[in-house]
């Protein structure tokens, strides 16, 4: 009773990632699971959704979660995140997840024999923030797996794991969402959503972008493409006028919204390369700004186009790695993307 009020999202209805789907689902039909997964790819493409289809199929008690949604109670419980055997360890807000997190969580736990499972699972996102002395304790229980234990590392960053722990998990490797897939996604999930073609353009293949690409976002993208657009290299009031404009944001946003703003530069620069080298309308991110997108890209050619991206990287760098003052290095990048 309690299964047909709650959405189960079965191994098959994770949308995308075939391949990737298909790898474990042979990996079960062969029994020949891993103790031990890392699933790496981009931030938002849903390598947790599938790490969890992936603990339901192996947990599932009557092997419904392959073909079609299960209700089952391993399955339901796993859903709601019940699951006594199935832990998810997220530290949200934690920079950094040290040693005593890993033996608290994983060594102490892992021993243990799952309570009502044929599988104890270990699900850790964000891997790569295991700091130094947690990845070599990691590396311990790794080397000496418990029988019925799997663990999958999430992540976005892989080659900030140890090469040792790399080569004792089974790699599977994420791939963006094709634009089709979050369009699809949107409509059916998120039928709210304005511009559901836009929004999946913009969303880089990342369902969580996606959903965070909102009314605000597409302002704030149209704000900083006109800041950009208004510097005129002769008139130096024209530059302070768009940092200013470009600060006034960054004050009222988050404290990612900086990236934001590289963020959105970045795939400016890389629509402007496309419309000059392959002009496909059907690639360009910012398919709603083209006429302002051609006017930037008509008067440069496409090395001056690429040289930019070493400007924006540049301003990235300075900003996140040495304090720089941000109302100089804006002004400076503003500079460089104008001419
Ligand atoms: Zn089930």
């Amino acid at each position: 009773m309690l299964a047909g009020k709650i959405k189960i999202m079965g191994f098959p209805q994770i949308i995308g990632h075939e391949p990737q789907k298909e790898f474990l689902l042979s990996s079960v039909r062969k029994n020949r699971i891993s103790h031990a997964y890392l699933f790496s790819g981009p931030e938002g493409v849903g390598k947790k959704l599938v790490a969890v289809g992936f603990a339901k199929l192996i947990n599932c008690a009557d092997e419904r979660a392959e073909d079609t949604d299960c209700g089952c109670a391993s399955c339901v419980k796993t859903e709601k995140g019940l699951n006594p055997d199935v832990l998810v360890f997220g530290y949200p807000g934690e920079k950094t997840i040290k040693v005593d997190n890993v033996r608290e969580d994983i060594e102490r736990l892992i021993h243990l024999a799952p309570y009502e499972n044929p599988y104890k699972v270990f699900i850790v996102d964000g891997a790569q923030r295991m700091n130094f002395n947690a990845q070599n304790a990691f590396l311990k229980t790794l080397e000496e797996p418990p029988p019925n234990s799997v663990i999958i590392l999430i992540t976005t960053l892989a080659d900030q794991l140890m090469p040792t722990i790399r080569s004792r998990c089974q790699s599977v490797v994420f791939q963006p969402l094709e634009t089709r897939k979050v369009r699809e996604f949107l409509e059916k999930e998120n039928p709210e959503s304005g511009d559901p073609e836009l929004v999946s353009r913009i969303s880089g293949g990342s369902i969580s972008r996606a959903l965070a690409t909102d009314e605000d976002y597409l302002r704030k993208r149209t704000e900083y493409i006109d800041c950009l657009m208004a510097v005129d290299g002769r008139k130096p009031l024209t530059l302070f006028d768009s940092v200013e404009r470009i600060q006034k944001e960054i004050k009222g946003g988050g404290p990612d919204e900086l990236k934001t703003v590289f963020d959105i530069f970045s795939v400016w620069l890389r629509d402007s390369v496309v419309l000059k080298t392959s002009g496909e309308k059907d690639e360009i991110v910012n398919a709603d700004l083209l006429e302002r997108l051609s006017e930037y890209s008509g008067k440069r050619n496409v090395s001056e186009l690429l040289g930019k991206f070493s400007a924006l990287e540049e301003a990235m760098t300075r900003i996140s790695e040495n304090n720089a003052n941000v109302e100089v290095s804006l002004e400076n990048l503003l500079l460089r993307l104008s001419v």
